[in-house]
């Protein structure tokens, strides 16, 4: 029997690297090397605060790019060999939400490395279902595996800039300079927005140096309510978009948002400290938009590798770190300290 190399989430803080079967497909499946697994945020929280969607043991992580190892049989369009990225939810196309034309908020969504084994493996088995749903995606030939692994990501930021209906020459200030924080950046860009912005971190706005920020603000040292208004002539911004877990650059960009303006809550929150004090009136009078995202479709995960092999987002700056599966728990670390950028597992 080939066995491989798993990397195994048996509870908080406590993965095992374990020697496993390589899973052989049944029917309807599709087994995939796994070339490249970018480290979420997601599974940073998984790894110190638990998830009551998951029953360890169970493998983590859900930025897979790969390559066809073996095809079950009645599987059709696909060959040993391909590159694929992993769209990672599997939707029932049947719920209120998936009728909606919202499948990424599916009721009964089973994703990889949540409910299926995810990509910190040398191999990943793509159950019948996310093969049938086309949750394989193929990827460019000019796109690296390490690049690919951060389509899933890009899509979730594509996902929420959906209803921005950002127009040339407004304002957008992205809270959190992380690598969610460049990419929604870039996609600002890509409309023709004038975009800034705000981190805690003097470091961590050092790196968002190549990608040529409109402005940044340092928050550790100054105001950024004012330094907004400042910049937009006393208006306020026309849209923030909060990529950090600070409820205080919230409460900063309520009040430097312009009349009319959009605030899209991207991050999620600590579970026990989500809750926020808002002022009714000023949303009422201000007509404020607050907007949430979650997740993305399959559209926004081809539209994201699309946008990647085109070069309209470049993601192989965002990557700072690669490590194998025995140093998984060093890049989850890492993610947590905000060392870098972006942390690639190359199983
Ligand atoms: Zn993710
Ligand atoms: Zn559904």
């Amino acid at each position: 029997m080939n066995t491989m190399k798993a990397a195994v989430y048996r509870g908080i803080e406590d993965i095992v690297i374990e020697e496993r079967p390589v899973p052989v497909p049944a029917p309807g499946e599709v087994i995939l090397k796994v070339e490249a697994c970018a480290i979420c945020g997601t599974d940073v929280r998984i790894y110190y605060h638990g998830n009551d969607r998951l029953k360890p043991p169970i493998i983590i992580g859900h930025e897979i790019a790969g390559s066809v190892f073996q095809i079950g049989s009645g599987v059709g369009g696909l060959k040993v060999g391909d590159p694929v990225v992993v769209g990672p939810g599997v939707v029932c196309n049947d719920c209120h939400p998936c009728r909606s034309g919202n499948p990424n908020l599916c009721v009964n969504k089973r994703a990889f490395g949540y409910e299926y084994d995810g990509g910190f493996a040398e191999y990943v088995r793509i159950p019948s279902e996310a093969v049938k749903g086309g949750n394989l995606i193929r990827i460019p030939d000019n796109v690296s595996w390490e690049e690919a692994s951060l389509a899933e990501p890009l899509s979730c930021c594509i996902n929420g800039q959906k209803n921005l209906t950002l127009r040339e020459g407004q304002t957008v200030v992205i809270y959190g300079a992380g690598p969610i924080g460049l990419m929604h950046m870039q996609l600002a860009r890509m409309r023709g927005a004038r975009v800034g912005i705000v981190d805690v971190s003097p470091e961590r706005l050092a790196l968002t140096g190549q990608f040529r920020p409109d402005f940044t603000i340092d928050s550790s040292t100054t105001d950024p309510v004012k330094e907004v208004l400042a910049t937009t002539s006393g208006q306020g911004a026309d849209v923030s978009i909060i990529c950090c877990t600070a409820k205080k650059a919230l409460e900063q960009a309520l009040q430097c948002t312009c009349r009319g303006s959009k605030i899209l809550f991207f991050a999620g929150f600590p579970k026990n400290d989500s809750v926020i004090a808002l002022d009714a009136n000023y949303v009422h009078y201000k007509e404020i938009t607050l907007l949430g995202s979650f997740a993305s479709t399959l559209e926004q995960m081809k539209l994201a590798i699309r946008y990647i092999g085109d070069g309209l987002v470049k993601v192989k700056p965002l990557i700072t770190q690669v490590v194998s599966l025995d140093t998984l728990t060093h890049g989850i670390q890492a993610v947590r300290k905000q060392q870098g950028l972006k942390v690639v597992v190359k199983p």
